[in-house]
């Protein structure tokens, strides 16, 4: 379990002030001048020891992600912060960004420098406009006391942007999310070339999500050691875990990685409503991974290989916790719903088959299938899964395939029990007919 003098988020629930003389108390902007003295190499080098790996849901390492950038191009680097949180089950950037926002602005002038540049955008996701507002607030705040922008104390400049989405939640993967920024309409590029080789207005460009960022100047402040010691091997530091849906009291919260499921629902949540046993499934990490069946959960720890060895995810860190009373079934057509309704429709298997899985999936919740469909469904999310240009292709047919894994036995009670009941409303009808000719 996470100690107090390991947390960064300090104030993660709002109770302090989140102003700039609030944020010195707890420790930002302290001393950054050194920290940037030290060099760019120094400052990948911590990142790349501390083993921090992207929060918004691949994990790749950010060190080696930011040590792609060129070190002596002639076009102008470019940082861009995903703010554009809308994963289903997530809500932990929005934390930060209206409470803790000065971590983050700290954290983006020290990895802009780390990557040589000098403008960094923040792109907020459409709904988040509160959030948006106090982030500003913290910006304006940051520039008046000269700690960033032309000519600061810290002897690198650094203009700093909040671009505001209009609330699609393609413009999430990275490459949307550019587009977007440059006016045009939120659809992913094909990928290479990379936004590390061409990315933003063709330039080099680094995508880092919110969380990522916020914590570098504790990982520089401390050393990267610091952080490489909390949590497990390939699987370091602390995350901010968000569990919501049949718990007593959903929360988001600062733990080590690699806690305990069971351990992080219990301590932290309140326990499953009704108790552990009441539990039917907790999809892990955003509503965009595989379900976990209810004995996995007992055992499992939230870290990227763990999760990804029991074929789900740790995503987000999104934990959507479900009980007893839950139609999985129907939630899971809910959730293809959501994919089918976000998909940027530039690729046939993702603009065709998550339509198509969505439609068969609600057949399914009502029972008005046929059980061969459901081996069909599953070759189909097969093709969908890693034949399109973006993730949200595997974002569709992973909890599809986590259902049929983990409970293709409720489907195909689902299915009995329509046919069930379709043969004996036959029957009346046959019934109610043949005594009509009779008489
Ligand atoms: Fe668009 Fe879907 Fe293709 Fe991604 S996978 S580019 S969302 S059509």
């Amino acid at each position: 379990m996470l100690q107090d003098k390991d947390r960064i988020f300090l104030n993660l629930y709002g109770f302090h002030d989140a102003g700039l003389s609030g944020a010195r108390v707890r420790g930002a902007w302290d001393n950054t001048k050194a920290l940037i003295e030290k060099g760019h190499d120094w400052i990948i080098g911590e990142v790349k020891k501390s083993g921090l790996r992207g929060r918004g849901g691949a994990g790749f390492p950010t060190g080696l992600k930011w040590s792609f950038m060129p070190k002596d191009d002639p076009r102008p680097s470019y940082l861009v912060i995903n703010a554009d949180e809308s994963e289903p089950g997530s809500c932990k950037d929005r934390e930060i960004l209206r409470h803790d926002p000065h971590l983050l602005i700290e954290g983006a002038l020290l990895a802009s420098f780390a990557m040589r540049a000098h403008t960094c955008y923040i792109y907020f996701r459409g709904e988040f406009i509160r959030e948006r507002e106090a982030f500003q607030r913290a910006v304006d705040e940051a520039y008046e006391a000269r700690l960033i922008g032309q000519g600061n104390v810290h002897g690198w400049d650094l203009d700093l942007f909040v671009h505001h989405g209009a609330g699609a939640y393609i413009c999430g993967e990275e490459t949307a999310l550019l587009e977007s920024l440059e006016g045009r309409k939120g659809q992913p590029r094909l990928k290479p070339p990379f936004p590390a080789g061409c990315g933003l207005y063709g330039a080099p460009t680094t995508v880092n999500n919110v969380e990522s960022i916020a914590v570098v100047p504790d990982i520089l402040r401390r050393g990267g050691s610091w952080f490489a010691k909390l949590g497990k091997a390939n699987n370091t530091g602390t995350k901010l875990f968000q569990i919501s849906g049949h718990v007593e009291q959903p929360c988001v919260v600062e733990e080590e990685m690699a806690i305990p499921l069971r351990e992080l629902i219990e301590k932290h949540a309140g326990g499953v409503r009704g108790g552990w046993d009441n539990l039917l499934t907790v999809i892990p990490g955003g509503s965009s991974v595989a379900c976990l069946p209810t004995d996995v959960c007992g055992e499992i720890t939230m870290d990227f290989d763990a999760l990804s060895a029991a074929k789900s995810g740790l995503g987000t860190a999104a934990v959507i916790v479900m009980d007893k009373s839950t139609d999985i079934v129907k939630a899971i057509a809910r959730i293809s719903y959501f994919y089918k309704h976000e998909s940027c429709g530039q690729c046939t298997p993702c603009r065709e088959g998550t339509g198509w899985m969505w439609r068969v999936m609600e057949r399914m919740a009502q029972g008005r299938a046929q059980k061969s469909e459901i081996d069909l469904l599953l070759k189909v999310s097969k093709q969908v899964e890693g034949q399109t240009i973006c993730a949200l292709g595997d974002a569709a047919a992973w909890p599809v395939q986590g259902l049929i894994r983990n409970f293709r036995h409720v489907i195909e009670e689902r299915i009995d029990s329509y046919q069930a009941k379709s043969k004996s409303a036959q029957g009346d009808m046959d019934r109610a007919e043949f005594i009509e000719a009779a008489e």
